[in-house]
């Protein structure tokens, strides 16, 4: 059993059944055991791969995309460019060499990272080491300037909630013990006001999710973004309104149970894009929803990824088409990823998303 296990085993039996958001909250953030905390997941050698790990293309696109953004919008200085959950600091590393030509742009820009893991906190201080960003544990911190940010992959990391439906109230998904180990219950049945919207489009039975905290996440970019200018890109897997269990455990690029060894998987779930657009609503513009493949051709990848073969050959070319259909491939993140941005009312949205 992990330490971590032993931890919320004996918090679960003093004061008893935990919130599914609480339990991922530790399993990924606990100061000394949990996962984000303790190690860098990331890569072949690691649990998962993400976009900016799989080719330099990603960071450039998404950089490029708000350099142009900025531009548009009259290329205020100072600006701040922002990562949310950067990771090992790849893709900022990717945007800020591919924005180096952007007349203006490096000499506005001040980089801000939102971050919680010291270890990855550590690991992007050395990726990044040519700049001096400035570090946050959450958005609120950020400067009150105008704002491009990013955020690849950190909305599925965020803990999220799991609500049954039964009749017209709703039971919660809650860890507790059975037989001395972790396993799911359900609470008591109750009314849920804030899902009073889900009574319409689920049966009895069906699980909904929600991720209490993506809106103050949103609520502080829009607040800067709808008063400063700006815009923000959030590029993860899910779809507009989350449908049922999508909470999944990922350990060594394969799936894994959620309860069994906390700490040592990654824990993630779909993100409600739907729920991300109503936090801004009334402070700044959303886009549509883009696939990721749309987004990043908009963007120009095609014409990116036969500039850079011009100079590969043998496996080096090889793994360059693999990684360019990995990030556009039907059935791989170039649908299952979707692109919004938030952007200021009165500005065009940023290159590669509609209104
Ligand atoms: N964007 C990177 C990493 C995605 S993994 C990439 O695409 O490769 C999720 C990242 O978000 C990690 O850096 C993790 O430490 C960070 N993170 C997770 N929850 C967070 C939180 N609540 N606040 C700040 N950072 C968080």
């Amino acid at each position: 059993m992990t330490a971590l296990a032993e931890i919320l085993r004996a918090e679960i039996a003093a004061t008893g059944p935990m919130r599914l958001d609480a339990y991922m909250a530790a399993c990924l953030m606990h100061p000394e055991h949990g996962y984000y905390a303790t190690r860098d997941p990331f890569g072949e050698k690691g649990d998962f791969i993400t976009a900016p790990e799989i080719s330099q293309m990603f960071g450039e696109l998404t950089g490029l995309c708000l350099a142009q953004a900025w531009l548009d919008q009259g290329a205020p200085n100072p600006v701040a460019l922002v990562e949310l959950g950067p990771g090992r600091g790849t893709l900022m590393a990717d945007a800020l060499r591919a924005t180096r030509g952007v007349p203006g742009f490096h000499d506005a820009l001040q980089v801000h990272l939102v971050e919680t893991s010291p270890a990855l906190r550590a690991r992007q201080a050395d990726t990044l080491s040519g700049h001096t960003p400035t570090w946050h544990d959450s958005a609120d911190t950020l400067p009150d300037l105008p704002t491009l940010s990013v955020a690849n992959e950190f909305f599925d990391a965020l803990p999220i909630r799991q609500f049954q439906r039964q009749g017209d109230g709703w039971c919660e998904r809650v860890v507790g013990l059975s037989d001395d180990t972790l396993a799911l219950g359900l609470n008591a049945k109750r009314i849920e006001p804030t899902l009073a919207h889900r009574l319409d489009d689920t049966a009895d039975g069906v699980i909904v999710e929600t991720c209490p905290a993506a809106a103050p996440v949103i609520n502080a970019l829009a607040r800067r973004i709808g008063s400063r200018g700006g815009a923000a890109l959030v590029i993860d897997y899910g779809d507009w309104r989350s449908l049922g269990d999508t909470l999944q455990a990922v350990r060594g690029h394969d799936r894994a149970d959620i309860l069994a060894a906390p700490g040592t998987a990654d824990l993630s779930a779909h993100v409600d894009f739907e729920a991300l657009t109503h936090a801004a609503r009334g402070t700044c513009n959303t886009t549509r929803l883009a696939p990721q493949a749309l987004f990043l051709s908009r963007l120009g990848i095609t014409q990116r990824a036969e500039a850079l073969a011009v100079n590969m050959s043998g496996p080096k070319l090889e793994a360059h088409h693999a990684a360019f259909h990995r990030l556009t491939g039907r059935d791989e993140m170039g649908t299952l990823f979707k692109v919004m941005a938030l952007y200021p009312e009165g500005a065009a949205p940023p290159p590669g998303l509609e209104p």
